[in-house]
């Protein structure tokens, strides 16, 4: 049984967050080393921790970054390999970290949140669509409530848009990725990760509507599709010019194996 959802419902928020920051204190300090390094608490570990949950079809389908897998999460701050991802990502491929300008955060996750807000010269807006099960524990008021579909700002407003695991969930995915480049300016780039499954070529999005056939077939009770081999050829349909990064291939010297990146695992970049 898991029992995380109970304690979350049973301990106040301020404790709880107390309470884990002094777990993760002592964690850093048991799993402390030389093997790895996570960039968001600058902090180095002979291991990060294992994480995720086991998923057969995540294994038959080869979908990239689902599953459970071995030194995913950070010990001292939680970041997952996909943040770290993001992160060398970002500090090989943009100049978020050295020029001024506007970034929206769709379904922030608390590393890359947490980082974002910290740098001065970034104007950082986050939104989420408050839905039963998926407000994040640790989010503060600044998440406001947010239709991916009906985004709240005139046209032409962002430098970039990060909306990661998120278009999994919308029934009308291309509209969203239109939506989404609709607030861009020319040129801004959109950070659109999404579960993609390697062994099939092209997305399965008949939706069951039904939580247990979508668990069997796309992976998870509330994903409304499994996105495959063919998910930049759906990003080009909102539009975009589509980059495909890969941390393996793509010149990021070994640094993501210090990270502990999955070198298979691909950043889906749409260019308005
Ligand atoms: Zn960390």
């Amino acid at each position: 049984m898991n029992i995380k959802p109970v304690l979350k419902r049973v301990i106040p928020f301020q404790v709880g967050v107390k309470l884990r920051g002094g777990y993760q204190k002592f964690l850093k300090i048991i799993y402390q080393g030389n093997n790895y390094y996570c960039p968001f608490c600058d902090n180095s570990f002979r291991t990060f921790l294992k994480g995720g949950y086991p998923n057969p079809l995540a294994e038959k389908m080869e979908i990239i970054g689902a599953g459970k897998r071995s030194n995913m999460l950070c010990p001292r701050c939680y970041s997952t390999d996909r943040d770290r991802l993001i992160y060398l990502y970002l500090k090989e491929k943009t100049d978020v970290f050295d020029k001024s300008q506007r970034i929206l955060h769709i379904a922030p996750t608390g590393s890359l949140k947490h980082l974002l807000e910290n740098i001065p010269h970034l104007q950082y807006e986050t939104g989420d669509k408050y839905e039963e099960g998926y407000r994040g524990y640790y989010y503060d008021r600044d998440v406001i409530q947010m239709d991916v579909t009906a985004l709240p700002y005139d046209d032409d407003q962002f430098d970039m848009v990060i909306c990661n695991h998120v278009l999994e969930h919308v029934k009308e995915d291309i509209a969203a990725m239109k939506e989404i480049r609709r607030v861009m300016k020319k040129q801004g780039k959109a950070i659109l990760q999404v579960p993609v499954a390697m062994a099939l070529p092209e997305t399965d999005e008949d939706d069951p509507g039904n939580a247990q056939e979508r668990e069997n077939r796309f992976g998870q009770f509330d994903h409304v599709r499994l996105y495959a081999r063919d998910y930049n050829e759906r990003m080009k349909k909102a539009g975009f010019t589509v980059e495909v990064h890969n941390p393996g291939n793509d010149g990021w010297d070994k640094k993501y194996k210090k990270l502990s990146i999955n070198p298979l695992e691909n950043v889906y970049v749409g260019i308005k």
